[in-house]
């Protein structure tokens, strides 16, 4: 209707009563998805198939990209938010076990988390260690269950575990006990040549430009606009885009910052192997892609690759390693629709 008027919210004092199906509808009513960035209904991913128990909810608080600072500050603002959406989520997937992942370098969020579910035997505060991509989700199920979740498609509710980004558990409390629908989110605007850096509650469909003004604007031209993180997130042409509810970041960069280096040959060195926490080989998937080979392409785990990007930050060769993966990723999910 195009007014900007609220909708009348409840506050449920009784919300741990409702069914597992009256949360769910109240979450998908408030169109609450997945705020870590892959914006996956959390009404669907919290409704496995029959004979896929989930004995695990892990809370990813996580925020292992460089710059981003979002997650870490609603994890000391809402804690106890976060901590109330946990308890929905493992009522209704009747999970036994919670546990909220947090890297080693946030020891006053870690404290504040432990001394929060101290009388909750069944909720665990694990501190992780600082390394990339340690938030992807394979990588945290790993490090907090020490669970591995298959490759060639495999999916976290195979190891009986579903993951939750923090920022998503906010939105499902707020769903649930006020029926709240998802209309904000908090975001990082950062960046060396940004004026004063900082983390914004904001709506979504708020322009990109309007959060940088917000943040006083730019010391330097702009070279290159991410939205997102600098190792996952995505170049935009145009500061005039709207943020979407798995915006956690916004990033400018100056024109030296985003020069990019000429593509050279592969120079067989192994660092992108070497460093791929998939165990990938991304040279040689990216050497089938550019050859339209795409049975080899996925036989060597393309649709395995979670696009950190580490490859191609190591490469010498400035390989756009990532390009020629996503174009695989594209073209085998074609061909395997076709068939
Ligand atoms: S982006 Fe590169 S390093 Fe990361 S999972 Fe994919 S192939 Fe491996
Ligand atoms: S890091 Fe780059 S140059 Fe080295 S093997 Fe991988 S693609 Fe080739």
């Amino acid at each position: 209707d195009g007014e900007d008027k609220w909708i009348e919210l409840i506050d449920d004092s009784n919300y741990m009563d409702l069914s597992a199906k009256e949360m769910k509808d109240r979450i998908a009513e408030a169109g609450v998805c997945g705020m870590g960035g892959a914006g996956f209904p959390t009404h669907v991913k919290l409704s496995p198939p029959e004979g896929k128990a989930i004995d695990t909810i892990i809370l990813n608080g996580v925020e292992c990209e460089p710059y981003l600072t979002a997650d870490y500050r609603i994890m000391l603002e809402q804690a106890e938010d976060i901590i109330a959406g946990l308890k929905i989520l493992m009522k209704i997937v009747d999970a036994k076990n919670g546990v909220v992942g947090i890297e080693a370098n946030k020891p006053d969020a870690i404290k504040l988390f432990k001394n929060l579910v101290k009388k909750d035997k069944n909720i665990k505060v694990v501190g992780l260690h600082l390394k990339y991509p340690q938030g992807a989700e394979k990588q945290l199920i790993y490090a907090a269950t020490k669970r591995k979740v298959p490759n060639k498609g495999g999916l976290p509710m195979d190891v009986n575990v579903v993951v939750q980004n923090v920022g998503t558990a906010i939105a499902v409390y707020e769903a649930v006990r006020f029926k709240k629908p998802l209309v904000d989110r908090v975001i990082t605007v950062s960046g060396r040549i940004v004026k004063d850096p900082k983390n914004i509650k904001a709506r979504i469909g708020s322009y990109y430009s309007d959060l940088l003004e917000f943040c006083g604007g730019t010391t330097e031209d702009i070279g290159k606009v991410i939205s997102g993180g600098p190792m996952m997130g995505f170049a935009i042409p145009s500061l005039e885009t709207p943020m979407t509810k798995g915006s956690s970041g916004l990033l400018l960069f100056d024109k030296k910052e985003a020069h990019k280096e000429q593509e050279d040959v592969c120079l067989r060195c192994g660092r992108c192997v070497d460093i791929c926490p998939m165990n990938l080989v991304p040279s040689l998937i990216a050497h089938h892609v550019r050859n339209d080979d795409w049975d080899s392409a996925e036989k060597f785990g393309v649709m395995d690759c979670m696009k950190c990007g580490s490859c191609a930050y190591v490469c010498p060769s400035h390989i756009k390693l990532i390009q020629w993966i996503d174009i695989g990723k594209i073209k085998v999910s074609e061909k395997n629709r076709a068939n």
